[in-house]
């Protein structure tokens, strides 16, 4: 198999070096009792997905420019498909990002892991 690809990883709830092993519990977003219960170490390569205390900190910033690049293509769309309806823009942007938040808390803690975890292709892990 080729390197673990990093946005696969990232969209689909896979371990940043292995792209095997799941990185949070459950793999929906919307299950409210367990959406942010992460594994400590991914089970198949052994990665650990809690480096340091506090290492999810900057996680936060990812999340940020989740929201934002989101509300900017959101605004975007509704500048240029519907613009006669513009005034509920604001409107719906609250309820919507509140939907979207554990699914860009989850995609921002990828995220960040996979910016200090490198690939390693699976040929080469050990056991
Ligand atoms: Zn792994």
């Amino acid at each position: 198999m080729a390197k673990p690809n990093k946005i696969y990883s990232v969209l689909f709830n896979k371990c940043p070096r292995c792209g095997q092993g799941d990185f949070f519990i459950t793999k929906s977003a919307y299950n409210l009792r367990n959406f942010d219960k992460m594994n400590r170490y991914c089970s198949h390569c052994g990665a650990d997905f809690v480096p340091e205390p506090g290492f999810y900190q900057g996680a936060l910033y990812i999340s940020y420019a989740f929201y934002v690049a989101f509300m900017v293509i959101f605004f975007l769309i509704f500048v240029n498909l519907f613009r006669e309806y513009l005034d509920y823009f604001l409107v719906s942007i609250i309820p919507i990002l509140v939907i979207l938040t554990p699914l860009f808390y989850r995609m921002a803690r990828r995220t960040w892991l996979a910016l200090f975890i490198k690939p390693i292709p699976s040929e080469e892990q050990s056991s």
